[in-house]
C-alpha cells in the first residue's frame, strides 16, 4: 500500500478509548487520517489517544456521546465537520456485552446491548452516509465517496451460549452491514464488516487472564495465539483505503481461524 494511504479522509472511530477501537484509531492516524476518538466514559483515556497520535504526528480530537442516542450522535457530527469539514471513514467500533443465562436475562440486559450495538450503528452510520450522499466523491482523496466499517464479532455467525443478546446484536450487524452495502453501492459509498475473533481487551480479560481460561480459549484457535487489538487496526487501514476498493457488503474475519471448525480438526 502506498504510505498515508487515508490522507485528507476524516475518520470517526466510534468507542475509540479501549482496546480495539483505540488501536483503530492509532492505525488509521498513522495513515494520515484526522482521526474522531469517540468516547462515552472516561475522557482521560480518549485524551491519551489523542495525545498519542500527537505525539507519532498525526491529527485527533476527543468527542463524547453515546451512539446509542439520536441527539448526542448528531451533536457529534456536529463537533467533527466544525473541525474537520467533512467524513470519509466510519468505524462503528463501539460495543459491549451484558452476559447472562438465557433465562436469568433481563429486558434491560437485552436492550440495553441491542441499542449499543446494534442501534448505536445504525445511528452512527446514518449520519455519516447522509454526509457522503452530500459531498460524493471527493477524487483527489479517494476513488469512494465514504466508507463504512461495521466492528461485527465471529458471534455473527458462531451461536453463544450465555450472550444471546449479543450475538443477536452482532447477528443484527451482519444484515445491517449487508442491506446498506446493497442500497448505497450505486453512490460508490462501500459498506464492510471486521469480525474479529479472541482480540485481548478489557472486554474479555476472563477469557485470557488465566493460564487455564487461555488454554481453553487456545483450543477455539487453530493458528495458536491470542490476537492483538493492531491486528484490527491493520486490517482496517486496508478496508478504509483505496486498496480494498472493489470489496462491499464482505465480512472479512480477523480469528486466527477461530471460524474454521476446529472441533472436527482431529476427524470430528
Ligand atoms: P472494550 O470494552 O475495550 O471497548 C469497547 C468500547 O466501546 C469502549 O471504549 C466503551 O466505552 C465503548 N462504548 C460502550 N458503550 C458505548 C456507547 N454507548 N457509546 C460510545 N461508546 C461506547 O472492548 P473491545 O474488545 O475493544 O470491543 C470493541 C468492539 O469489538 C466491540 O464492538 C466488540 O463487540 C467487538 N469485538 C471484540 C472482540 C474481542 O475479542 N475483544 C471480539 C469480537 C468483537
Amino acid at each position: 500500500m502506498e504510505p498515508n494511504p487515508l490522507k485528507g479522509q476524516p475518520a470517526l472511530v466510534t468507542g475509540a478509548n479501549s482496546g480495539i477501537g483505540c488501536a483503530v484509531a492509532k492505525a488509521l492516524a498513522a495513515a494520515g487520517a484526522p482521526v474522531v476518538v469517540n468516547y462515552v466514559v472516561d475522557p482521560a483515556a480518549a485524551d491519551r489517544v489523542v495525545d498519542e497520535i500527537r505525539s507519532s504526528g498525526g491529527q485527533a480530537m476527543a468527542i463524547q456521546a453515546d451512539v446509542g442516542r439520536e441527539d448526542q450522535v448528531q451533536s457529534m457530527y456536529r463537533k467533527m465537520f466544525e473541525a474537520y469539514g467533512t467524513i470519509h471513514i466510519l468505524v462503528n467500533n463501539a460495543g459491549l456485552q451484558r452476559d447472562a443465562a438465557f433465562v436469568e436475562m433481563t429486558l434491560h440486559d437485552w436492550e440495553f446491548v441491542l441499542s449499543v450495538n446494534l442501534t448505536g450503528q445504525f445511528l452512527c452510520a446514518r449520519e455519516a452516509a447522509r454526509e457522503f450522499l452530500r459531498r460524493g466523491v471527493a477524487p483527489e482523496v479517494s476513488c469512494a465517496a465514504g466508507k463504512i466499517l461495521c466492528m461485527s464479532s465471529v458471534h455473527e455467525v458462531i451461536p453463544w451460549a450465555g450472550h444471546v443478546n449479543y450475538a443477536a446484536s452482532k447477528g443484527g450487524v451482519m444484515l445491517l452491514m449487508k442491506s446498506l452495502a446493497q442500497e448505497l453501492a450505486p453512490h460508490r459509498i462501500r459498506v464492510n464488516s471486521l469480525c474479529p475473533g479472541a482480540i485481548r481487551t478489557p472486554i474479555n480479560v476472563s477469557a485470557w487472564s488465566t493460564p487455564e481460561a487461555l488454554a481453553n480459549l487456545l483450543t477455539l484457535i487453530p493458528y495458536g495465539r491470542v490476537g492483538d487489538p493492531e491486528d484490527i487496526g491493520r486490517a482496517a487501514v486496508w478496508l478504509a483505503s483505496d486498496a480494498s476498493d472493489y470489496v462491499n457488503g464482505t465480512s472479512l474475519f480477523i480469528d486466527g481461524g477461530m471460524t474454521l471448525f476446529p472441533g472436527f480438526s482431529t476427524n470430528g
